[in-house]
């Protein structure tokens, strides 16, 4: 078996589980090809356990086991399939949603790997050659453990992230899922993102149930409205922002799906921070902001950090929210702590004259499942802010 040793004194972590193997920690390795199996070592030779080898931003492998005699097998992931079924069964069975993650990454037991269903339309997405090994292995299982009607994969370790179709019959984009009893349209094949980011569910749901019948809504960064026909189905009047023009007619088909006319809700392509100019010009304030930035953002004008510059998007949001109204402020960066974040919010807001509590965090719905053993996999966070003034 092939080894990978460690720093002297960078075993730590990994002596208490960690699951993935960060190169700096690396002193030397064997020649590995993605997909190797490999015992990780520390500097006295210790065995830490057991990893497959696969290149990609996080690391250069994943945990498979404590247990060195593990092998990836047919009957491995099958088990492994099975398993994560079996978690979902109350999802599979609420009638009032269909579309869900079935299978996590680390947090069902293998990472590097990801399988979403939409109603009975599976999405894999593979995040390292190394686990792509495995791609028939993962099919098979999926195959003989969940019902289907057709299965993509997405390879999101290449640039361009290719979709491809892995059962016979293609499926005719979009179809519509259900969530929580709102419809949503999807398409694989439309880049790198389906429509909808699953992972919000409760979220969206938490916006459905806000006591803001009859506010207005502010959604930044609004991709295809999701939060926006929550908002509306509430009662609220929703505005929607979001740099890129296809979100329009994603937003319209969504509101469409569910029986909402668009008299009072509008939508711009603009950059959140040239609406925040605008909205201030034309004095418009809202009972509800909403602010999802991507980690990293570049338009023509500026460049945008989750990190570096999220305070200025509370600053303006603050601007324009009303007595009594909402922040809900949500990020996906998974190197910044909740921590971190709500101290970010907190000093931010504190610079301000206003008196606000937070109400709420949430993160990841359940069927995310993330394990302990490696904290970037709660990356999620949202944190929901009322102003009391
Ligand atoms: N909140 C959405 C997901 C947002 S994805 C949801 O829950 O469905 C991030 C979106 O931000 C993308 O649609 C992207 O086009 C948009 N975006 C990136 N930079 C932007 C900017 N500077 N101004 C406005 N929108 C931006």
């Amino acid at each position: 078996m092939k080894t990978v040793t460690l720093k002297e004194r960078h075993d730590k972590k990994y002596k208490d589980g960690y699951l993935v193997v960060e190169e700096s920690d690396v002193f030397d390795m064997d020649n590995l090809n993605e997909g190797d199996l490999f015992i990780l070592k520390n500097a006295s030779e210790e065995e830490l356990g057991l990893f497959y080898f696969g290149r990609q931003n996080r690391g250069i492998g994943y945990k498979v086991s404590n247990d060195l005699s593990v092998r990836l097998t047919q009957n491995y992931f099958t088990d492994l399939m099975k398993k994560a079924r079996l978690e979902r069964e109350p999802l599979y069975r609420a009638g009032h949603t269909n579309a869900f993650r079935i299978y996590n990454g680390e947090g069902d037991g293998l990472g590097g790997f990801t399988v979403d269903n939409y109603n009975g339309h599976l999405l894999i997405q593979w995040y390292s050659k190394g686990i792509y090994r495995y791609q028939q292995e993962v099919l098979t299982a999926l195959k003989s453990v969940f019902n289907y009607e057709s299965i993509y994969e997405k390879l999101r370790f290449e640039k361009e992230v290719p979709t491809y179709l892995l059962t016979d019959t293609p499926t005719e984009f979009p179809i519509i899922i259900e969530e929580n009893n709102l419809f949503y349209t999807i398409n694989f094949e439309d880049g790198p993102m389906t429509g909808i980011f699953l992972d919000q569910r409760d979220v969206r749901n938490k916006i459905l149930s806000l006591p803001l019948e009859e506010g207005t809504m502010l959604n930044l960064f609004a991709y295809s409205g999701g939060f926006s026909v929550a908002a509306a189905k509430n009662g609220m009047d929703t505005t929607s922002v979001d740099i890129a023009k296809r979100s329009l007619e994603l937003i319209e088909q969504n509101f469409a799906l569910n029986e909402l006319t668009l008299d009072n809700h509008f939508r711009y392509t603009l950059d959140v921070f040239d609406m925040f100019k605008y909205c201030r010009r034309k004095n418009l304030l809202y009972d509800l902001i909403v602010i999802d930035p991507p980690s990293f953002s570049r338009s023509k004008k500026r460049r945008f950090s989750v990190k570096s510059n999220y305070h200025e998007l509370i600053e303006e949001a603050a601007f324009l929210t009303k007595a009594n109204g909402y922040l809900l402020c949500s990020t996906n960066a998974s190197d910044y702590t909740l921590n971190a974040f709500k101290k970010m919010i907190e000093s931010t807001l504190e610079n301000q004259t206003r008196d606000f509590e937070f109400v709420e965090v949430m993160g990841l719905p359940k069927d995310f499942k993330t394990t302990n053993l490696y904290k970037p996999s709660k990356y999620l966070k949202v944190v929901l802010i009322k102003f009391l003034d």
